[in-house]
């Protein structure tokens, strides 16, 4: 196989999707704004370009796994950027967890540019990452899909194609919404638990097993009981996740006031120094208080 790709962005996600595109053989180019993360690539094949726009110059397909809106537009839009390097007729893939009114704007763009836009965020973390087993939410054109699943398939257990552009930034924000909440409201819970005097096993065995049970509680129930803050999901990515479901749910004239209540939480604990902890570490300052 030696279609070339280029991947922007060498964060916990973007540095396990990028090993699996090597594992499977593609020409693999690399950028990352902190040059040290890219080393474990370089040395198993990938090359390193120095901006945006080296990195996608032959490029037939691009995959950017950023921050935010705003590591987004600078890295696709800014100085050096990617787009105006981009080869007319290439696969654009923003996989970063962004608003659907970025994903729109980026989406006109491109297409002036001559290129589709796949909007295509995902769902699992660090370690679906690196195992190739990530879902793909995606929204854009079929074509574009069907030219962009041999690459996406080598990171993914399934791909799920969910309507036009900017139908997977939509979709990954409601279900980061309901992440979010639950993770505050566990984090609540927990605390309340160890200060009621039950046996803090026991009473995580009946959540696990009852209505409340689901993969995200037991995972994250886990890392509070051990304060394990080591990052699969930084603290202040929740933080924007929210924010954004927020401002796009109020476009359909749903006030998400359960995500407002949420992000407070994670506010507090951005201001306590948590912010580039895993998110699991939202207990810490109710613990504390
Ligand atoms: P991360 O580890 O914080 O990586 C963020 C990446 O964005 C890094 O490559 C960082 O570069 C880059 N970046 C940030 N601001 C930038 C800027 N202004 N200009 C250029 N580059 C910039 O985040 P991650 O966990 O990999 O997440 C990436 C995306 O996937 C986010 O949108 C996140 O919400 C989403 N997501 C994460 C998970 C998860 O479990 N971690 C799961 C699903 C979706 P530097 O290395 O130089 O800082």
């Amino acid at each position: 196989m030696a279609e070339s790709v280029a991947i922007l962005g060498l964060g916990t996600m973007g540095s396990g999707m990028a090993a699996n595109l090597l594992k499977a053989g593609f020409s693999l180019t690399v950028y990352n704004r902190t040059a040290a993360k890219a080393e474990p690539l370089t040395t198993a094949g990938a090359r390193f370009a120095l901006t945006p726009a080296e990195a996608v110059r032959d490029a037939a397909v691009i995959i950017s796994m950023l921050a935010d809106d705003a590591a987004s537009r600078d890295v696709w839009l800014g100085k050096d950027g990617a787009l105006a390097a981009t080869v007319k007729g290439a696969i654009l893939i923003e996989s970063s967890t962004v608003s659907p009114g970025w994903v729109a704007e980026f989406s006109r763009l491109a297409e002036k540019h001559g290129a589709d836009l796949l909007d295509a965020p995902v769902t699992g973390s660090r370690m679906q990452a690196e195992a190739g087993q990530l879902s793909f939410l995606v929204g854009g054109k079929d074509t574009a899909l069907a030219a962009a699943t041999p690459v996406l398939k080598v990171m993914s257990k399934e791909i799920v194609h969910l309507g036009p552009v900017g139908s997977g930034a939509k979709m990954k924000l409601i279900n980061n919404f309901l992440c979010g909440v639950q993770v505050a409201s566990l984090a609540e819970g927990l605390a309340w638990i160890e200060r009621s005097g039950l046996d803090r096993d026991k009473a995580l065995t009946i959540l696990k097993a009852g209505a409340p049970g689901s993969p995200l509680l037991a995972a994250i129930s886990a890392r509070m009981v051990s304060q394990t803050y080591t990052v699969n999901f930084l603290l202040k990515l929740m933080t924007k996740d929210l924010l954004y479901a927020q401002n796009e749910a109020s476009q359909c004239n749903v006030d998400l006031k359960t995500a407002e209540a949420a992000r407070s939480l994670f506010e507090t604990a951005i201001e306590q120094g948590l912010g580039d902890k895993d998110m699991a570490s939202v207990i810490e300052p109710i613990r504390n208080k």
